[in-house]
């Protein structure tokens, strides 16, 4: 059995495997992973510290070349990486596609970090004396990635960080580490120099070992909203800056003037792509005044024509969940709507016992605030009706619930789609678009519990997080017009 290394200075470093990949597919172990022991931890955040002495005084030219040479070989090779997804994840390979794409856009927003990283300058800010500004990297950044998207959100957080300088040391999710190796070598390949980006391998007790040590400067983290909490909480304590992107629970509001079949359409590709395995997937949808029934009916005929199925096989729309575990939690909730007082409409418990890790198209009407199938994030291809009676019940519905990653409406009416944006406490928010992720010059995050920390992640705001700010005040006196003066420095 294969055990995924690790990447650290430039070679592979092996080890034997203590915890399996599945493929999910077909529920069989394909790989290990190793989860090292502490003093391999330290070794690798001394080199990581070795490296930055170098790489930060790396040209910006030098990056953006890097960048460049990172971009083309992440198109040229999307068909082997997308494999390497869909065989450890279990999506299908175009929504593994569709993640690299999303990642890419990061790496050519960073290419444009010449611009991006232009200091500010004002001259004669009072008599003889200018001032500028500029930025630098933080040092040695630990990047905690979850299993959902294993080269979106590594890529979400690496390109800003080299941009501006910082080594980074990858610690992927155990469930699907092996695509994480392959974008070390592309780094290389594409002139990264050896040590600037390390990946390695672990588990929660990995992770514990980077927020506290003293070597690590920064830790960017995507995960579940308790693991969010405690990373954010443990790295700041330890005085690291932090960012930590939690769980969701998004809503998808349709009004009775919308298109009925552009809302169903929309909720169905976004409550069962990827199988609900998406942190911006809808996982409940608000119906408002009489539309629900006619909305249901025509969620229930697309549901019955999707196909579940092996990711690599063209005819599936979505593939397995993750884990056996995470299959069975996932039917548990739905079985125990019922008894919560919800309407099951479709059960998905009719592909369990196939092999591999199979949940189909789960519906459940009337849900309500109180049920645990409403309450929690499921995670899985499980979409939630609530019925609500007016437009005002359903911003309160969505800004009652802990989570804020992002949320949608549908919609003829431009002023009630105003006003939702304005209203609604959450981070992301489509208008007739149901999975509202920003493209990379915005940047993505959650309000409430989807996001620790105030810092969202790529665009403008990882530029910010990755670097900090230096301001230079600058007077070249002539010998006349020195002299005494204790008085605080003034500018008039
Ligand atoms: P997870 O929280 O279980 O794991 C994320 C990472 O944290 C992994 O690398 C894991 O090894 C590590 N980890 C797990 N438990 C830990 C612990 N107790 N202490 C320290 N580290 C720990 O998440 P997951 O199941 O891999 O991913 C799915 C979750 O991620 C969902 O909740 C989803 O909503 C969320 N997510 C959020 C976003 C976002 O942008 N807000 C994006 C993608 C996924």
């Amino acid at each position: 059995m294969q055990s995924v290394p690790h990447y650290v200075n430039g070679e592979f470093i092996h080890a034997e495997g203590t915890s399996p990949v599945f493929n999910p597919a077909t529920g069989e172990v394909i790989a290990t992973v190793p989860t090292p022991a502490s003093d391999f931890v330290d070794d690798v955040v001394a080199s990581a510290r070795r490296a930055w002495e170098t790489w930060q005084h790396s040209t910006l030219s030098q990056r953006t070349n890097i960048l460049f040479n990172f971009r083309a070989l992440l198109v040229a090779h999307t068909d082997e990486l997308a494999a390497i997804i869909t065989r450890e994840h279990g999506k299908t390979l175009p929504d593994a596609k569709g993640e690299i794409a999303r990642g890419l856009e990061n790496v050519e927003y960073a290419c444009g970090l010449t611009e991006h990283l232009k200091g500010g300058f004002s001259g004669q800010v009072a008599d003889g004396v200018d001032v500028h500004s500029f930025r630098q990297s933080l040092g040695v950044v630990a990047e905690i990635t979850p299993f959902n998207f294993p080269i979106m959100v590594p890529l979400w957080m690496t390109a800003n960080a080299l941009a501006t300088g910082n080594v980074v040391i990858l610690k992927p999710s155990e469930r699907d580490p092996s695509v994480s190796i392959r974008l070390a070598e592309l780094l290389a390949e594409a002139g990264l120099p050896a040590g600037v980006f390390n990946v390695l391998q672990g588990n929660a007790d990995t992770v514990n070992q980077l927020l506290t040590h003293p070597g690590v400067d920064a830790v960017s983290f995507v995960g579940s909203t308790p693991v969010a909490q405690h990373v954010y909480n443990t790295a700041t304590a330890a005085g690291k800056r932090a960012q930590a992107l939690g769980g969701a629970k998004n809503h998808m509001v349709v009004l009775p003037d919308a298109d009925l079949d552009i809302a169903a359409d929309a909720a169905v590709n976004a409550g069962y792509g990827a199988a609900g395995e998406r942190c911006m997937a809808i996982s409940v949808v608000v119906a408002v005044g009489d539309c629900a029934d006619t909305l249901i009916a025509k969620i229930t005929e697309r549901l019955d024509k999707l196909t579940v199925g092996p990711g690599h096989e063209p005819s599936s729309d979505f593939g397995p969940v993750i884990t056996e575990a995470h299959r069975d939690r996932i039917l548990g909730y739905v079985r125990g709507a019922a008894g919560e007082g919800a309407v099951v409409v479709r059960d998905g418990s009719d592909l369990a016992s196939r092999p591999g890790f199979f949940v189909g198209p789960c519906l459940v009407d009337q849900v309500k605030p109180g049920m645990k199938v409403y309450d929690d994030e499921i995670f899985g291809p499980v979409l939630g009706v609530a019925r609500v009676a007016t437009f005002a019940d359903a911003v309160e519905l969505i800004n009652a619930n802990q989570y804020g990653n992002g949320t949608a409406i549908f919609t003829r009416d431009g002023n009630a789609a105003r006003l939702f944006t304005r209203q609604v406490t959450v981070g992301m928010i489509g208008v007739n678009v149901p999975i509202p992720v920003p493209v990379s010059s915005y940047s993505f995050g959650g309000w409430k519990n989807s996001l620790f920390g105030h810092a969202h992640m790529y665009g403008p705001e990882g530029l910010q997080f990755f670097s900090r700010g230096k301001v230079v005040t600058t007077r070249w006196p002539q010998a006349s017009d020195s002299q005494i003066d204790l008085g605080f420095p003034r500018t008039r």
